[in-house]
């Protein structure tokens, strides 16, 4: 048994998720997307698939990029 690193929870169907050497336990994605899903410069929303990077900057959409002043990106989902 395992502790969720974010909500406190005891769950026999723990996960571990290993991000740069440090490896981290959920009970779930939603805590999982809570402590390591960056959030978007511009509106805030955790950022779940690819997003758009500029510049060590992380925004959900082009869009929201465009509306932060980061000009020229483009989706990478297509
Ligand atoms: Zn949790
Ligand atoms: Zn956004």
């Amino acid at each position: 048994m395992a502790r969720c690193e974010v909500c406190g929870n005891d769950y026999d169907k723990t996960f571990e998720v290993a991000r740069e050497g440090s490896t981290h336990v959920f009970d779930s994605f939603e805590c999982a997307i809570h402590a390591l899903a960056p959030a978007c410069e511009h509106c805030g929303c955790k950022v779940i698939g690819h997003g758009v990077e500029s510049d060590g900057r992380m925004f959900c959409c082009a869009h929201c990029a465009e509306q932060a002043g980061v000009g020229g990106l483009r989706d990478r989902t297509g």
